[in-house]
């Protein structure tokens, strides 16, 4: 018999409807302990938590989500991690982290990797707001499809250990993928899981795993293209200067950065963002807060761009003007007319007739 379950999305009204399958609500009637899971959806994660039903564990399921995913909408961490936790029949906690992941970002206690990925501050954070969700799910430890050095910055024993200690986690994080490279982890020594049945994979090559996924029956699992855009230099440089520009950057701050051209106004201190398709400025317009001007050219296709700063000036709305008759159909004109929108309270419109940039300057990427 095939039960319907339901979980609840944290922070949110959303349900989730899931399967318990046969076999799993049979493996619940003689469980002992149950665990959180990190899953991402990605292979690793998948195996454990796959190895770990092997061994009876009852879990529940923790899915992260920043601005920093390096997804679509449709192919999304989160959206994977649904289909994986729909497909074991466990239920899935999805957390947002943005607040208190930006504050690491900006200033991590430990260094970045080659990008502005704080890794080990990323981890500490998503460890402890792990330990934090314990008590209310009922679970006894922690599981990750954390592979020894198959990550330099986060996955290397001194840099596991830190992460460890400073989440308040030792002893409680079992790594099924790895587990024999470690000392023993409470739930082992306890007896809670089997020690002689998990394994002692390391490095970055995927083919112990794609023999473990064949023989786990984990055979719909994304392939490994997706990650952080932390780790990316063209993303880390955009990040630098928001923090030049904001002490306090928003949510929206930050996914503007993920989209369209980006260029610094008249004073630097302003942003331009000119979009790239009809999808970029339809999410430039999305973006767009109530104390940001849209210009747009009037009697040519062409970009949708966004100007955003503290203290707008004339010669910003110029530029991004000619930035956006510069990527328009336009481009060949000596001069084309352009509409720029103030989005405030009281929209106020502003037209100038300006002459396409030949060579943009001061772009950031
Ligand atoms: S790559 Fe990004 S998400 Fe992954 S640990 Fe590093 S900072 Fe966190």
């Amino acid at each position: 018999m095939v039960q319907l379950q339901y979980a609840y999305v944290l922070g949110s009204e959303e349900k989730i409807e899931y399967r318990q399958p046969e076999k799993d609500m049979n493996m619940h009637m003689t469980s002992k302990k149950k665990a959180l899971a990190l899953l991402s959806g990605g292979l690793d994660s998948r195996l454990a938590v796959r190895m770990m039903q092997e061994q009876n564990i009852d879990m529940v399921a923790l899915n992260y989500v920043t601005p920093f995913c390096n997804c679509t909408a449709k192919t999304s961490c989160m959206s994977e991690a649904r289909k994986a936790s729909q497909e074991y029949g466990i239920p899935l906690k999805v957390i947002p982290m943005f607040d208190d992941f930006i504050k690491v970002v900006q200033k991590p206690k430990y260094s970045y990797g080659r990008g502005l990925n704080p890794c080990l501050d990323c981890r500490i954070l998503m460890f402890k707001k792990a330990a934090s969700l314990m008590d209310e799910v009922g679970a006894s430890f922690l599981i990750t499809g954390e592979v020894l050095g198959e990550r330099p910055m986060s996955q290397r024993l001194d840099a596991i250990a830190t992460i460890e200690r400073d989440s308040g986690l030792t002893g409680l994080i079992v790594r099924p993928l790895s587990a024999q490279l470690f000392e023993p982890t409470i739930p082992e020594k306890e007896g809670w899981i089997d020690r002689s049945k998990l394994l002692k994979i390391s490095g970055r090559s995927r083919r112990p795993q794609i023999k473990l996924a064949a023989e786990l029956g984990v055979d719909d699992y994304p392939c490994p293209a997706g990650g952080c855009l932390l780790t990316e230099k063209h993303f880390a440089d955009k990040l630098r200067h928001l923090f030049e520009l904001r002490e306090d950057p928003s949510k929206n701050d930050v996914l503007l950065l993920k989209v369209g051209r980006h260029f610094s106004g008249d004073s630097g201190a302003t942003q331009i963002v000119v979009g790239r398709d009809e999808n970029e400025n339809k999410r430039l317009e999305d973006l767009s807060t109530n104390t940001d001007w849209l210009v747009t050219i009037d009697d040519w296709t062409g970009p949708t761009t966004l100007v955003r700063g503290d203290a707008i000036s004339d010669l910003d709305l110029e530029k991004a003007a000619t930035l956006a008759a510069r990527y328009g159909k336009g481009r060949d004109e000596d001069q084309v007319d352009s509409t720029c929108r103030f989005l405030g309270e009281t929209e106020r419109v502003i037209k100038k007739r300006v002459s396409p940039l030949s060579e943009p300057k001061a772009k950031i990427m």
